[in-house]
């Protein structure tokens, strides 16, 4: 059970974005790392800490979750109304059947998260609950989505194509069927809850129902741990994705892969994969909407004598701007078509002189430059 609240180990709101938490979570993590701080206990713990908070508030799943059991009281003491598991008598509750050799009559919460980081053993453990309470339900279930994220380049964003993903994806362990107990036996039925999943406690007048301690709110127990997925009826495989980036897409757009995320449950589809995309920003070009701006320096001398740029645009084609004597600063051309192509139509591509003066000038050239500025001012 974590000492501290895991929102104030990396020092942020409860409401922090994912952007924020994985922000602190970096400078934190630069600030403790065992490498840069080798031989100190205090900063090895602290590192331990920040990323066992930052594995669980990074996932969407987990993190709603600990949310939960926040909520539900499982980490204070004390709070009004919330359960509080550190007064609460695990002692009459006999070591449950999971995971792992462990002797002694009792358990306690320390000695569940214990077994390999509490990060990694939450979310497995109310999942798995989850899961048993849904299975036992007897309806199909589709398999939950997976969030992921992805930077692409500025350029495949305007004109599309593939990008390559690696996601882990968690699937039903086929060994055990999703069941968690090793091939050949089945899961028992939980005695203390009788399969019911929550057991009820008395709480000075009232009796509240609470998920059964011993089973986690599956219902059942397994004597014998399925040694391919170690009891979570669940692998993890990493699977490379290959993703199509339809043409003109947006920064921050999601798309949404069917069929390609976890297990569903008795028979339910596999859930989906929704992935956020980033669009990277370019050092030429911007998009405004469904147009492309970009800025074209241009000497003095040849912007007061008129000759012809030439600019790439987006979908790196070459054109030439022929630009009239005199092209003042700003000024911007429109190049009809070549922006980004959506469903709404193309757009274009907005093309800005921007006037370049140095100070190397022939005599004749500052004459030149002279009765250009004089012209401006007439404008
Ligand atoms: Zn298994
Ligand atoms: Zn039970």
């Amino acid at each position: 059970m974590p000492k501290q609240d895991y929102y104030d180990i990396l020092g942020v709101k409860a409401t922090a974005s994912d952007e924020e938490i994985k922000r602190v979570y970096r400078n934190l993590a630069k600030q403790y790392h065992p490498d840069v701080n080798k031989g100190d206990k205090k900063s090895e713990a602290k590192f331990k800490e920040i990323s066992e908070a930052y594995n669980v508030l990074r996932d969407h799943e987990k993190r709603k979750k600990y949310d939960q059991m926040k909520k539900f009281g499982a980490f204070g003491r004390g709070q009004s109304g919330g359960f509080d598991f550190g007064n609460f008598d695990f002692g009459q509750y006999r070591k449950p059947n999971f995971g792992g050799n462990r002797t002694g009559g009792s358990f306690s919460f320390e000695d569940l998260f214990g077994l390999g980081g509490m990060g990694d053993i939450f979310g497995d453990l109310f999942d798995r609950g989850e899961r048993m309470r849904k299975e036992r339900s007897g309806q199909s279930q589709r398999g939950d989505a997976l969030y992921a994220e992805i930077t692409i380049p500025f350029e495949l964003a305007i004109n599309g194509g593939k990008q390559f993903l690696n996601i882990t994806v968690e699937e039903h362990c086929d060994d055990c069927k999703g069941t968690g107990a090793e091939k050949g036996t089945k899961p028992k039925t939980c005695p203390d809850c009788l399969g019911r999943g929550t057991i009820s406690i008395s709480q000075g007048f009232f009796a509240v129902n609470r998920t059964c301690p011993r089973c986690f709110g599956r219902g059942s127990i397994i004597e014998k741990i399925c040694s391919i997925c170690k009891g979570s009826g669940t692998v993890k495989k990493t699977k490379k994705l290959s993703i199509s980036i339809p043409e003109g897409i947006q920064d921050n757009a999601k798309l949404r892969i069917r069929g390609q995320g976890a297990s569903g449950i008795k028979g339910g589809k596999k859930g989906d994969i929704i992935i956020t995309v980033h669009v990277s920003p370019h050092r030429f070009f911007k998009r405004t909407g469904k147009d492309i701006l970009c800025e074209v320096p241009v000497d003095i001398i040849k912007a007061i004598q008129g000759t012809k740029i030439r600019v790439r645009t987006v979908s790196n084609k070459k054109v030439d701007i022929k630009l009239p004597t005199g092209v003042r600063n700003g000024k911007t051309f429109r190049l009809k078509g070549f922006g980004v192509k959506s469903k709404e139509g193309t757009g274009d591509q907005l093309v800005s002189i921007s006037i370049i003066r140095r100070s190397n000038l022939s005599d004749e050239e500052k004459k030149l430059v002279e009765e250009y500025d004089n012209n401006g001012k007439l404008d």
